[in-house]
């Protein structure tokens, strides 16, 4: 190893005479020393952390060529265009360009034009491509999203896997690897896939203690998400699906409730999804519902919350969701809309997959989603934690933190529910019994007789979220039911029994939803 040539005041001015920038952020200049000193390396840093400039001062700074592999036509030219602007001459090859504009582009490297050019994955795995590079001074191989390369990431590209090529063909060029989300799995593929030699390992906090973590019931979804972001009319969001179809759904639903919002999945055509992009960056659409296709090259840092209308498979993925929320440090929030069924939901579907070793792996992972779920301590380091950074105090900004979960003597509640489905005779489903229990009429009840009972109305000073948190927690306890074949109606249970007497005592968890800051105003 040569050791660094390059003192670290020099650095400095040239991070100002580059970039503008009075000082490096945490972990950067150590990289960008260690990948000037010629040293491969693995760059884990949290979104919004600084990646880029890690690679892209060294690239200002060296004599020769870096060549940076991105997943993402969208990116590439974002970050052409913004080093254009900054005087580094920089360049983008990917599939929508024609050959000739290909061949400029050599001619202008060979020539010692360019410091950097942006390639996809795909490309750089053409043999005549890298013969092309092989005769040019390239200085640094740096490799964006480098988690992309393993199979077991949530965002696996299987060009990514031929990127080991780039150590046959540059056996002493260092290589850069840098990603914002790899669990300890992950990690270890990047390192091995990509031959790295003894790399330099930075490994920055995850930590984004900006961002608010709260996890709520979902129970009436949309209107959920409707009421959440009309209190912040004034702030842009995201709202994450797992299908394309709930985008549908979702993003009709808000759009007919007034707000300003688009989809965004893999089925729509490139031009509108760039469209859509673009607009949200320019905030010009104030949310976007999306599947996880919306995610690489969001370069929008005022985006104030993400919200998962369903669950994400893995705790990674989530994590990266979520992050990019709140990238110029401001407050901003990550609200995760709960519900079992849409758990059971993705364990199904996980359980369906054929293919036995994936399957396992996926449950697995999905596991340690339902770990944050319940946790019963801050959340935050549930997840810090699956990241391999261990906290040992609690953060303060999680809805546990705020609001930790208690317990109450719930016989009273439990019995007002429990005799409600008893005089509804076992036909009313969760969303009619808390009608009921609440005293609202509607053509239904009234032509049942249901507004006569002597249970209309006696759980009128609590919220609709209260009493479905309550019926979920006497179903999970084994005191109702659901009967599937009549439309989800609940029905008692021989041990409910014991309740309506009041034979026994009863604790229940006091429902998070009804506390949770966001909701209490519209819904009480
Ligand atoms: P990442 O790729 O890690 O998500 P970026 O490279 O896009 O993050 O950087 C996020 C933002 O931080 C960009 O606007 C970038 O210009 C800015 N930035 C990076 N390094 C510094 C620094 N040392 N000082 C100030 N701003 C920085
Ligand atoms: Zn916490």
């Amino acid at each position: 190893m040569i050791a660094s040539p390059i003192p670290a005041v020099s650095l400095i001015d040239s991070l100002q005479q580059y970039f503008g920038y009075s000082a490096f952020r945490s972990g950067q200049e150590a990289v960008i020393e260690q990948a000037l000193s010629g040293r491969d390396s693995l760059v884990l840093m949290p979104t919004g952390g600084g990646k880029s400039l890690c690679y892209q001062l060294p690239a200002a700074m060296l004599d020769g060529i870096t060549i940076v592999i991105s997943p993402l036509i969208a990116l590439m030219k974002d970050q052409v265009d913004g080093l254009t602007r900054q005087g580094i001459k920089s360049a983008y090859v990917n599939s929508t360009l024609p050959q000739t504009e290909i061949n400029d582009i050599f001619k202008r490297l060979a020539a010692g034009d360019l410091k950097l050019l942006y390639v996809a994955p795909e490309r750089l795995t053409q043999a005549y491509f890298l013969e092309g590079l092989s005769s040019l001074p390239i200085r640094l191989f740096a490799i964006d999203e480098a988690h992309c390369i393993s199979q077991w990431g949530h965002d696996f590209r299987p060009a990514y896997t031929r990127l080991a090529q780039i150590k046959h063909w540059f056996p002493h060029i260092p290589v850069m690897a840098l990603t914002a989300t790899a669990d300890v799995t992950t990690r270890k593929d990047i390192l091995s896939q990509l031959q790295l030699n003894d790399p330099y390992i930075h490994l920055d906090s995850f930590d984004r203690p900006n961002i608010r973590l709260t996890m709520a019931d979902k129970y009436k979804g949309t209107e959920q998400v409707t009421a959440y972001i009309k209190k912040r009319s004034q702030d842009c969001g995201i709202v994450y699906c797992s299908s394309r179809w709930q985008v549908e759904n979702l993003s009709k639903a808000l759009a007919s409730a007034g707000i300003n919002c688009a989809a965004y999945h893999g089925g729509m055509e490139n031009e509108i999804r760039s469209i859509v992009q673009d607009n949200f960056a320019k905030d010009k659409i104030q949310v976007v519902v999306a599947t996880v296709a919306f995610g690489l090259g969001i370069n929008k840092l005022n985006i104030r919350y993400v919200i998962h209308f369903e669950p994400p498979r893995t705790l990674e993925a989530y994590y990266q969701e979520i992050g990019r929320a709140g990238r110029d440090g401001l407050a901003a929030e990550a609200l995760y809309l709960h519900s079992d069924s849409d758990a059971e939901k993705i364990l199904k579907r996980i359980e369906s997959n054929e293919n036995e070793h994936k399957r396992e792996v996926e449950k697995q992972r999905f596991n340690s989603v339902s770990d944050f779920i319940q946790a019963q301590t801050c959340r935050r380091q549930v997840v810090l934690n699956y990241f391999a950074e261990y906290t040992q105090s609690a953060c303060g900004n999680c809805d546990i933190c705020i609001d930790p979960p208690t317990t109450f003597d719930g016989l009273t509640v439990a019995q007002m529910a429990l005799s409600c489905v008893f005089r509804t005779e076992q036909k009313a489903n969760a969303d009619y019994l808390v009608a009921v229990l609440r005293g609202q009429t509607s053509e239904k009840i009234s032509r049942n007789g249901h507004d006569k009972l002597s249970t209309f109305g006696i759980g009128q000073n609590k919220t609709p979220g209260y009493w479905h948190a309550i019926i979920r927690q006497l179903i999970h306890l084994g005191f109702l039911q659901q009967d599937i074949s009549q439309q989800s109606a609940l029905v008692l249970t021989e041990a409910s029994r014991s309740i309506l007497k009041g034979e026994q005592p009863l604790l229940l968890a006091a429902p998070r939803l009804q506390k949770a800051s966001y909701w209490r105003q519209s819904n009480s």
